[in-house]
């Protein structure tokens, strides 16, 4: 099946490892032009070298979602590249546990900043371009714990990624008839640095035996989805929210 996504340019955030690294990796396979752009330059610049031998089209940015100002350059210089601009994967994001009252202000604003806002700056710094290019489609990464409480840990990831799901289904709204869809992905738990804390913990346990399907989920699995979402595929989903979580919230 022809996914249409030869010669689309699609910008990929926290593209250094994880679930953003297979979304990269997937596009690229799918013959879309990729722009990672991560914190970590050198992880990131060492996965498009990887990409660019295996003959994809690639390039590296350095960007901090959580900063308008390198929002503007990313979409400026992917651009001047590549010539358009068609898809992002709003992936970047950071876990913290602290409940109501652990929390701190600080602990808050970082994860917000980063998680929501960064979401919300994304989708700001694209849409000019995508409008241009006579449309395209945004994914943003939200979570099971964007839909549901989980442990009653966790407050900032939860309002962040339960505001991740709500943006992208007032934005599907605003943007469907210019040809912009916008489609949230929730992971259950998927096996990347984010949770390699729980590595053997009570917490793995836990979660394994809260999972049907009884394994940790493999970034690639996510990939798939991004990948499909963002494709011609999909063509009449926007504003869809989308579980990859091995059947937790069947539950
Ligand atoms: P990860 O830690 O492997 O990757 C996150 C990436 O985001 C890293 O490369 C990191 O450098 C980057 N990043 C962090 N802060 C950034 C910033 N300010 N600007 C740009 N990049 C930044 O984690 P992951 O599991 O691959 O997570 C990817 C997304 O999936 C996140 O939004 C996360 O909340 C979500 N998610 C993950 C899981 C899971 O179980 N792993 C479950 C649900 C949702």
């Amino acid at each position: 099946m022809d996914l249409g996504l030869t010669g689309r340019v699609a910008v990929v955030t926290g593209a250094a490892h994880g679930i953003g690294a297979a979304a990269a990796r997937g596009l690229a396979e799918a013959g879309a032009w990729v722009v990672l752009t991560d914190v970590l330059d050198a992880e990131g610049t060492a996965l498009t070298d990887e990409l660019l031998k295996a003959g994809s089209q690639a390039t590296y940015l350095h960007l901090d979602v959580a900063d308008e100002q390198q929002w503007r350059g990313v979409v400026e210089a992917a651009v001047e590249r590549f010539g358009r601009l068609d898809i992002l994967v709003n992936n970047a994001g950071i876990g913290t546990t602290p409940d109501v009252e652990s929390d701190t202000l600080a602990g808050w604003n970082r994860l917000i900043s980063i998680n929501q806002t960064g979401v919300w700056l994304g989708m700001k710094a694209v849409i000019p371009s995508m409008r241009a290019a006579g449309g395209g489609s945004i994914v943003n990464i939200s979570s099971i714990f964007g839909a549901v409480g989980g442990f009653g840990a966790s407050i900032a990831y939860h309002a962040s990624k339960g505001a991740v799901r709500l943006m992208t289904k007032s934005a599907a709204i605003r943007y469907a008839m210019e040809g912009i869809r916008v489609n949230s992905v929730h992971p259950g738990f998927i096996d990347t640095p984010m949770i390699s804390e729980t590595k053997g913990t009570d917490v793995e346990e836990a979660i394994l035996a809260d999972t049907p399907m009884g394994r940790l989920g493999r970034p690639d699995e996510v990939g798939a989805v991004i990948v499909f979402l963002v494709s011609d595929a999909a063509s009449y989903m926007t504003g869809s929210e989308v579980y990859v979580d091995g059947g937790w919230t069947a539950r």
